[in-house]
């Protein structure tokens, strides 16, 4: 699950770990209002109006904004949240903004990235630091791969203090930053075990120019935050699980996850369904081998019920990118006759327009052949793979037929 900056922050801030002041705005007036509120409390100048979206790259995007006034914090705000934002990460037709942060802008003389992650290979999370910071960390990695350093964290000791000053005095950090960054690295270890995190970044991690003017600074402050949870760990945090914003979700992935089905919509033209992780993979693969681009990722799983299935041939057959369908099953748990009549039940109910291709194998086979046999009439687009290799081949056959007529 993810949240919003602002949500992240108010963790981070709970955890003491200094944050920049902030105020939440979902129109221009709440934005000028905000700024006007910091200016008061906190003594502020500038502000940066901030895109609350579930993307990152907002800064490249035009979704984060520095800003000298309410009037100019009004007119930003509104133009923000009149239109998607695009970043590289959202896709070239972006998310809509619903909300905008506005945050005391800082004077940065240097940023650092700082984040904890779940490093699979050693089995523990792992804090990640580096002194390019402001940077997306996968840029630094494939560029420049000896910036980043990495600190494993013991899953249940946690961070050493040792680890922390190690990492603080290798980013070049001196004097009283030292401390104040080994402390936020302490607080972000103890923030994503007690939040069963599964990612907390703060990038950029700022120091700000001590100067003769301001002899105080040299302050170490999170101006930005990324959070993810592990699902699996929400049932331990109700608060948590209080932040998600469905609104941030894809509207099929989330119909698919009511359903208790794994979907990922994708570019391509091939709807799939497969049980288990594994085989969808495979079955994506072939499909791009044979020369088609698979619409979805989708594991019905082990235990899905017809209806469940049912309804994931609706979410396929919903997406106008679909052109074809390709079924791989590998009955197991997952009983092949379920497939066959909610892909009967889905004919009924929605009907095949397109090409499919179903493939199955395993537990009750012979009855799914039965049921598909006597729904033939129902299925006129219909062909069996006998095989993984003969069904990708015949869907995108199939496809590529479809394109040519
Ligand atoms: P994103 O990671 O989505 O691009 P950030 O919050 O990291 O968004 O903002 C991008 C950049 O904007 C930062 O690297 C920083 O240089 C600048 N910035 C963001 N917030 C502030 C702030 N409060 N004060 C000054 N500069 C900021
Ligand atoms: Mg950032």
């Amino acid at each position: 699950m993810k949240i919003h900056e602002y949500q992240a922050r108010e963790l981070l801030a709970k955890f003491g770990v200094p944050v920049t002041a902030s105020v939440l705005a979902h129109s221009g007036e709440e934005a000028a209002e905000a700024f006007d509120r910091l200016r008061g409390d906190h003594g502020i100048k500038m502000a940066v109006v901030k895109a609350q979206v579930h993307a990152g790259g907002r800064g490249k995007g035009g979704g984060v904004k520095l800003v000298k006034s309410a009037e100019e914090a009004r007119a930003v705000a509104t133009h923000m949240l009149s239109k998607p934002l695009v970043t590289p990460q959202t896709g070239p037709e972006g998310v809509p903004v619903k909300k905008v942060l506005v945050a005391e802008a800082v004077d940065i003389a240097k940023e650092y990235y700082l984040g904890i992650a779940v490093d699979r290979s050693k089995g523990c999370p792992v804090l990640i630091a580096s002194s390019e910071g402001g940077v997306e960390i996968e840029t630094v990695a494939e560029e420049n791969p000896e910036a980043i350093l990495r600190e494993p964290i013991h899953p249940t000791e946690g961070l050493q203090p040792y680890q922390a000053r190690k990492v603080a005095y290798r980013l070049g950090m001196a004097g009283k930053q030292v401390g104040q960054a080994t402390q936020i690295m302490a607080q972000l270890a103890k923030l994503f075990l007690a939040c069963d995190a599964s990612l907390a970044e703060i990038n950029p991690l700022v120091v700000t120019p001590a100067t003769e003017t301001h002899p105080a600074e040299g302050r170490v402050l999170a101006i930005d935050a990324k959070m993810n949870f592990d699902d699996n760990g929400l049932f331990r945090h109700e608060d948590l699980k209080a932040l998600a914003d469905p609104a941030e979700e894809n509207p099929a992935e989330r119909r698919a996850s009511a359903h208790g089905l794994s979907y990922i919509k994708l570019d391509g033209n091939i709807g799939c369904l497969v049980n288990g992780a594994g085989l969808a993979m495979a079955t994506m693969d072939l499909i791009k081998l044979h020369g088609a681009e698979p619409a979805n990722f989708l594991d019905v799983g082990g235990s899905a019920s017809e209806e469940a299935v049912t309804e994931a041939f609706r979410i396929i057959l919903d997406d106008p990118h679909v052109e074809g369908v390709l079924v791989n099953i590998f009955g197991g748990i997952m009983k092949c006759d379920i497939i066959a009549r909610a892909v009967v039940s889905a004919a009924e109910h929605v009907g095949f327009q397109v090409p499919l291709v179903v493939r199955l194998e395993g537990t009750n086979v012979e009855q799914a052949r039965q049921i598909l046999q006597r729904a033939k009439a129902q299925l006129p687009t219909m062909q069996v793979g006998t095989d993984l290799t003969d069904a990708a081949k015949k869907i995108t056959t199939g496809v590529k037929a479809v394109d040519v007529a």
